[in-house]
C-alpha cells in the first residue's frame, strides 16, 4: 500500500502523519484532528512554510522534515473576559473581588474534592442577585461583562466520593489491617492463573485484596527469591505505594493495579522470562506499580499552564512523570520499604536507570517519538541489544498504561467514565481559572464515543499492532478486543447522531 508522509508541527512539536494515497478526506481530517487533540467542533488550520493556509485533503503536497507545515486548532473559546473591576467599582459593587473569592473557593472545593460549603451557595446567590440588578440596567447590557457568570450550567463535576485528595490515616490503617489479616498463601491457584490474563476484572477486588494480588505477582515471578526481598518489606513498600495514590477518579490505586496487572499478563503471554533478565522484569513490574504515584488529577498541560509547583520544579519537562518517579524513589529511600535493599550497588543503579526510563516514557507527548523509534528497529529486533530492550520496555509500559480498551467491555467502560470525570473536573477548573481548555476534556464537546474513536484508531491500534508484530501471539489478546471496542463506540456514535437528528 502506497502512503504519503506529511511533516508538521503542533505547538512547536514536530509530528508526522502517514496515510494511504487513497485515504478518504474525512479520515484524513480525523487524523489531523486527533493529532491536534481537537474536538469535533473545533476548526483546524494547516499552514505551509510561507504562512498560507492550505486545505487538509488527500491531495496534500508531501513535504520534507525541513519544510514542516504548521497545524493549529481553533477551539471554541471558553475564556470569557474577566469581570471589569473598574466598572464594578464605578457602580459601587465589589462584585469583582466577590467573584474572585467565589472562584477560589470553588477551585479549592474541586481540588480537594470535598463537600461544597454552605457559604459558596450563599455567595453564588448574592452574585446572581447583583448580576440581575446590573443586567436590568438597560444601557449596560451591551457590555456583556456578566456573560461568563450566566453560563453557570458548567456545574462542577459530581464530587468524587466526597473524600479528601490524599488518603487519610484512618483510611490507610483500615486497609493495612485488612491486608495483614489476609495472606498471599490464601490466593487460590485459579486466581493466580486468572491474574495472568488480560481479561482480569479489577472491579471485583477491593484495595486490600489488590495489595495481596500485587504480592502474588512479585512472588510468582520469583522476585522474592531471586532478589532476596523480605515479605514484610514488600508489604511495607506496597502499603506506601497505596498510601501515595490519591483519591481521584482515574489515576488512582486501582489504575496502578490495572497497569501492573496488564504488564504482568504481557510478561506471561509473551514468555518474556525466557528472553529477558529477571532484573529487567523487576524494573518493568515495579515501574508499572509506581508510574502514577501522587497524581493529583490534573495533566501536564494544566501543570504548565497554571505554573504549578511541579511545572516550576521540573521546568515544564514531563512534570508529572518526573514527580511520580521521584515519589517512587522517596519510598525506596526508606530502609523498611526498600524492596531493592539486598541488591548490589550496581544492580540498584541499573534498576534506578530502568525505572526512570520506563516511567518517563509514559508521558504521551513522547508517544510518536518512542513508537517511531521502536518501529525502526523492529525488523532487526535483538534481545541482546540494550537499546532494543530499553525500547521494548518503554513500549510495554506504554501499552499497559493505556490498555483499558483491551479489556472486556464491562471492565473497560467504567474506566472511561472515570477518565472523563477526571478530565471534566480539570476543564471545569481551567474555565474557572481562565486557562486554556483542552477540547478533549471539555464536557460540552466530548461524548464517550467521540473521545474513544480517534484515540483507538490513531493511538491505541498503531501502538498495539507494532507490539504484536514482535509478539504475534498478542493479536488475539490485545488487538481483537480493541477492534471490538472500536466497533462498539462507532455504533454508539451512530446511535447518538440518530438521536440528535430526531
Ligand atoms: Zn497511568
Amino acid at each position: 500500500m502506497e502512503t504519503k508522509i506529511i511533516y508538521f508541527t503542533m505547538n512547536g512539536i514536530p509530528e508526522q502523519a502517514e496515510f494511504p494515497l487513497d485515504c478518504p478526506a474525512q479520515d484524513l481530517k480525523d487524523l489531523f484532528r486527533s493529532a491536534a487533540e481537537a474536538g469535533p467542533h473545533d476548526i483546524l488550520k494547516l499552514y505551509n512554510p510561507k504562512g498560507n493556509i492550505i486545505n487538509i485533503c488527500p491531495s496534500l503536497e508531501p513535504n520534507e522534515p525541513g519544510s514542516c507545515y504548521k497545524l493549529e486548532v481553533v477551539a471554541a473559546d471558553c475564556n470569557a473576559e474577566p469581570l471589569g473591576a473598574e466598572l464594578a467599582g464605578a457602580l459601587g459593587f465589589d462584585l469583582s473581588s466577590m467573584e474572585k473569592r467565589l472562584q477560589s473557593l470553588e477551585k479549592k472545593i474541586l481540588m480537594e474534592a470535598s463537600e461544597t460549603p454552605e457559604v459558596v451557595y450563599e455567595m453564588k446567590k448574592q452574585v446572581d442577585s447583583f448580576r440581575e440588578k446590573l443586567e436590568s440596567v438597560e444601557h449596560l447590557s451591551w457590555l456583556g461583562f456578566f456573560k461568563d457568570l450566566s453560563e453557570g450550567t458548567h456545574k462542577p463535576s459530581p464530587f468524587y466520593h466526597k473524600r479528601t485528595l490524599h488518603k487519610t490515616r484512618k483510611e490507610c490503617e483500615h486497609v493495612r489491617e485488612k491486608v495483614l489479616q489476609m495472606s498471599s498463601l490464601e490466593v487460590s491457584e485459579e486466581v493466580r492463573q486468572y491474574l495472568k490474563t488480560p481479561t482480569f476484572d479489577n472491579w471485583q477486588w477491593e484495595d486490600a485484596e489488590i495489595m495481596v494480588l500485587l504480592q502474588v505477582m512479585y512472588t510468582d515471578l520469583d522476585f522474592i527469591a531471586t532478589f532476596h526481598i523480605e515479605p514484610e518489606v514488600l508489604q511495607q513498600f506496597l502499603f506506601e505505594v497505596y498510601r501515595r495514590y490519591n483519591n481521584i477518579p482515574f489515576h488512582n490505586f486501582k489504575h496502578c493495579f490495572c497497569v501492573t496487572q496488564m504488564m504482568y499478563g504481557l510478561i506471561w503471554l509473551t514468555d518474556l522470562r525466557s528472553k529477558m533478565d529477571a532484573i529487567d522484569l523487576l524494573i518493568m513490574l515495579t515501574s508499572a506499580v509506581c508510574h502514577d504515584l501522587d497524581h493529583m488529577g490534573y495533566n501536564n498541560a494544566y501543570q504548565i499552564n497554571a505554573r504549578t509547583e511541579l511545572a516550576l520544579r521540573y521546568n515544564d519537562i514531563s512534570p508529572l512523570e518526573n514527580h511520580h518517579c521521584a515519589v517512587a524513589f522517596e519510598i525506596l529511600e526508606r530502609k523498611e520499604s526498600n524492596i531493592f535493599r539486598n541488591l548490589t550497588m550496581d544492580q540498584f543503579k541499573r534498576i534506578r536507570e530502568g525505572i526512570i526510563k520506563c516511567i518517563l516514557a509514559t508521558d504521551m507527548t513522547r508517544h510518536n517519538k518512542i513508537l517511531n523509534k521502536f518501529k525502526s528497529i523492529l525488523s532487526a529486533f535483538d534481545f541482546g541489544n540494550k537499546e532494543h530492550k530499553d525500547l521494548l520496555m518503554m513500549i510495554l509500559i506504554k501499552v499497559s498504561d493505556i490498555s483499558n480498551e483491551a479489556r472486556p467491555m464491562e471492565v473497560a467502560e467504567p474506566w472511561l467514565d472515570c477518565l472523563l470525570q477526571e478530565f471534566f473536573n480539570q476543564s471545569d477548573v481551567e474555565k474557572l481559572e481562565g486557562l486554556p481548555v483542552s477540547p478533549f476534556m471539555d464536557r460540552d464537546k466530548v461524548t464517550k464515543p467521540s473521545s474513544q474513536i480517534g484515540f483507538i484508531r490513531f493511538v491505541l491500534l498503531p501502538l498495539f499492532i507494532e507490539l504484536a508484530n514482535l509478539f504475534p501471539c498478542l493479536e488475539q489478546h490485545i488487538i481483537d478486543p480493541v477492534r471490538k471496542a472500536l466497533d462498539y463506540y462507532t455504533e454508539m456514535e451512530k446511535a447518538l447522531e440518530k438521536e440528535k437528528q430526531n
